[in-house]
């Protein structure tokens, strides 16, 4: 039984935070919103950060740390990241208060959840995605954003996903002809920068299971739209007739996304 929700808070390139829950507990993967934005955001599904059992984050851009600074300063709640990324962090946001700051090397057991970190292809000191599997119903979600190209690591780390919040930043022709330098183009095609709409969708279709549930995220509000991440990613599925195995979400900058109705009484 799945009984892990994702809670898209935040997701694009202005911003990135999920909930990710289980009947006893609560995770988010990045502050990449204002700690303000994310607390406000939190209330509209009635969670405080304090209900919080952890904080993992992926990386050091400022997408995905925002509001860290000043959630460890009001917060008491432990924030995991590799030792690279940490590094990279408090290199930068040299006055951030440590107590809370963990580092997570391979896995670890909170409570009921098996937390598993794995590196992924960026521009980043030492990126990871996360996946969570719950002990007690075997559920397993995996959050894969900011990624090159899709490794074999990644590959062993999707398997056996119910859910997956999986990167579809551009679609490749919006993206060249869109309004971004050169440089910066380059930077986001390379094996070192983003899921295209097409790499995410073949991805998926190369999957021995489908997860249940995938949120297409992190979605570039210039060098994408929705509705296209959301056909683009269809239609290939629905070319190897694998359409029906999944039901598809698409994430918002600005507005709360979740994989299972938000009014839903997890028993808190
Ligand atoms: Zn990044
Ligand atoms: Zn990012």
């Amino acid at each position: 039984m799945n009984d892990l929700q994702v809670v898209m808070l935040a997701s694009g390139s202005k911003g990135n935070a999920a909930l990710i829950s289980s009947s006893r507990q609560r995770f988010l993967v990045d502050i990449g919103i204002s700690c303000r934005e994310l607390t406000k955001r939190m209330k509209e599904i009635s969670v405080s950060p304090e209900e919080l059992d952890g904080v993992f984050i992926t990386h050091e851009h400022i997408d995905h740390v925002r509001g860290l600074e000043t959630f460890l300063k009001k917060y008491q709640v432990p924030v995991y990241s590799s030792m690279h990324t940490w590094r990279a962090i408090l290199g930068k946001y040299t006055a951030m208060e440590r107590k809370n700051c963990r580092l997570i090397e391979g896995g670890l057991l909170c409570g009921d959840m098996r937390i598993e970190s794995f590196a992924i292809p960026h521009d980043a000191a030492d990126p990871h995605g996360y996946s969570f599997t719950s002990q007690a119903s075997g559920a397993k979600c995996t959050y894969l954003t900011d990624a090159g190209f899709i490794t074999d690591t990644i590959r062993e780390a999707v398997a056996g996903s119910d859910t997956l919040v999986l990167e579809a930043n551009h679609d490749v022709e919006m993206l060249k002809n869109g309004p971004y330098p050169q440089v910066l183009k380059q930077r986001i095609l390379s094996t070192r920068g983003h899921l295209s709409n097409n790499t995410a969708g073949m991805f998926l279709a190369s999957l021995a299971k489908l997860p249940e549930h995938v949120v297409l995220a992190h979605l570039s509000e210039k060098n994408n739209l929705p509705q296209l991440a959301q056909d683009t990613v269809e239609n290939i599925l629905a070319d190897k007739k694998r359409l029906e195995e999944t039901q598809l979400f698409v994430a918002d900058q600005h507005k709360l996304v979740a994989d299972s109705p938000l009014t839903l009484d997890l028993g808190f």
